[in-house]
C-alpha cells in the first residue's frame, strides 16, 4: 500500500481563485470514475469555477440520473469541442486513473500543452500513479476515488461545502468500486459512507437505480453467457465467459450490456479466478476478477497491456479470440496452481 499526499497550501491558491476546469476520468467510466467526476465538479463550482467533465467514451445509461451528467463531454462523440476544453483549461484534474493512456487521445492532447503554469492535480487509488502532474494524490489502499475526493475536501477543511448531490456523487463510486460493501472494504470506508449519509446520500435510491437497472435483453444475454458461453477449469479454480463478434451480432449488444457478467463466476465458492473475454471490432478485451492473493493486476499488465487493481483488472490484445482464450489458459498455471498438481505433490 503506498500513499502520496497533496500540497493542500498550494491547493487552496488553486481554488481560490475562479478557473476554467477540466475534469476527466478513464475510458469506459464506472461508478467511480463518473461519481468522482461529478461530486468534484458540484464542489468546485460552489467556489466560483467553471468546470467541464470530459469523458473518452460514454458512460452507462444506469448513471444517467447523476447530477451533471448530461453537461459532461464525450470523446468519442464530440472530439472537437474536448480537445478545445483541454486547450483552453487554467486547472486540470485527472480522477481514478494512473497513466495518461486510459484517456487515449486526450492524454496526448494534454501532454502537448501542460506547462508549468497550469495547475494539474490526480486523485486516483490505482498503483503507481504516472507523473503527468504537479500535485497527485494517491492512496492504494483506497476503496475509490471518491473515498479520497471525500478525503481531499475535508483536507481541504470545507465540510461546509458538502451537500446532497456531492454526497450521492461520491457514495455511487464507493458503492460501485467495493461492489456494495463486498470487498476493497475497511473501517474508513464504512465512516466515509455513514458521513456520507449524513450529507444527505440518498443510499437506498441509488442502490435501485444503478443496480436494479437491467433490461430484458440484458438479463437474457446474462442467461445465454452463464448458460452457453461459460468454461469452467475445475482443476485451476478458475472459469471463463467469451463472446465472439457473432454473439455480439446476434444479441444486439451494445456498450453496458455485458457490464457485471464476470462477477457471476465468482459467485461459486471454488471459483478464484474468472475472465470475460470479448471479441470487440479491432481488439480482444478481457475483464479479470479474483479473489484473495491472486494478482490479476499482475496478469493483465504482464501479459494482456492492462493494469488495474489486484482483485479486477482488464486489458486488451490485437489477437483472434481463440488465440487470447488460449493465451490466457496458457498464462493462468502462473497465478493458480492446478489442484492435481497440488495433489501429487502432496501424495
Ligand atoms: P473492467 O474489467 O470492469 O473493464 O475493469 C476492471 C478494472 O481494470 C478497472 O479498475 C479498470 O480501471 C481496469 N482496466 C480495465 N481495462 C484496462 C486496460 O485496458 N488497461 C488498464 N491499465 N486498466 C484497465
Ligand atoms: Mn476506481
Amino acid at each position: 500500500m503506498s500513499k502520496i499526499n497533496p500540497d493542500y497550501s498550494k491547493i487552496r491558491k488553486w481554488i481560490d481563485q475562479p478557473k476554467n476546469v477540466v475534469i476527466t476520468t478513464h475510458r469506459n467510466p464506472d461508478g467511480d470514475a463518473i461519481g468522482s467526476c461529478l461530486g468534484m465538479q458540484v464542489f468546485l463550482e460552489a467556489f466560483g469555477h467553471k468546470v467541464t467533465v470530459l469523458m473518452p467514451s460514454e458512460y452507462p445509461l444506469n448513471f444517467s440520473w447523476m447530477p451533471k451528467i448530461a453537461d459532461c463531454l464525450i470523446y468519442d462523440l464530440q472530439p472537437d469541442e474536448c480537445k478545445a476544453a483541454i486547450e483552453q483549461t487554467e486547472w486540470f484534474i485527472a480522477l481514478d486513473f494512473n497513466g495518461l493512456d486510459r484517456i487515449d487521445k486526450m492524454g496526448e492532447i494534454w501532454n502537448q500543452m501542460k506547462t508549468d503554469d497550469i495547475p494539474s492535480l490526480l486523485i486516483d487509488h490505482h498503483i503507481d500513479p504516472e507523473p503527468f502532474v504537479q500535485e497527485t494524490f494517491s492512496d492504494t489502499s483506497a476503496s475509490s476515488t471518491c473515498e479520497l475526493v471525500y478525503d481531499f475536501i475535508m483536507g481541504l477543511q470545507e465540510q461546509k461545502k458538502m451537500n446532497s448531490d456531492i454526497a450521492d456523487c461520491l457514495f455511487t463510486g464507493i458503492i460501485t468500486d467495493t461492489g456494495r460493501f463486498r470487498h476493497a472494504t475497511s473501517s474508513k470506508v464504512y465512516r466515509t459512507a455513514s458521513e456520507l449519509k449524513s450529507f444527505g446520500a440518498r443510499d437506498v435510491l441509488i442502490n435501485d437505480y444503478i443496480f436494479n437497472s437491467f433490461t430484458e435483453k440484458q438479463l437474457k444475454l446474462l442467461g445465454y453467457c452463464l448458460y452457453e458461453r461459460m468454461e469452467v477449469l475445475e482443476d485451476y479454480q478458475t472459469a471463463i465467459i467469451s463472446l465472439s463478434r457473432e454473439d455480439y451480432k446476434t444479441f444486439d449488444i451494445q456498450r453496458g450490456d455485458t457490464e457485471g457478467i464476470v462477477n457471476y463466476m465468482l459467485s461459486m465458492p471454488h471459483i478464484r479466478l474468472a475472465a470475460f473475454i470479448t471479441e470487440q471490432p479491432t481488439i480482444v478485451k478481457y475483464s479479470l476478477r479474483s479473489k484473495g492473493d491472486i494478482s490479476v493486476q499482475e496478469m493483465a499488465s504482464k501479459y494482456f497491456n492492462g493494469g488495474g487493481h489486484k482483485n479486477a483488472s482488464g486489458g486488451a490484445v490485437h489477437t483472434s479470440l481463440r488465440k487470447a482464450i488460449d493465451n490466457f489458459k496458457k498464462v493462468l498455471p502462473q497465478y493458480v496452481h492446478s489442484s492435481i498438481n497440488t495433489n501429487s505433490i502432496n501424495t
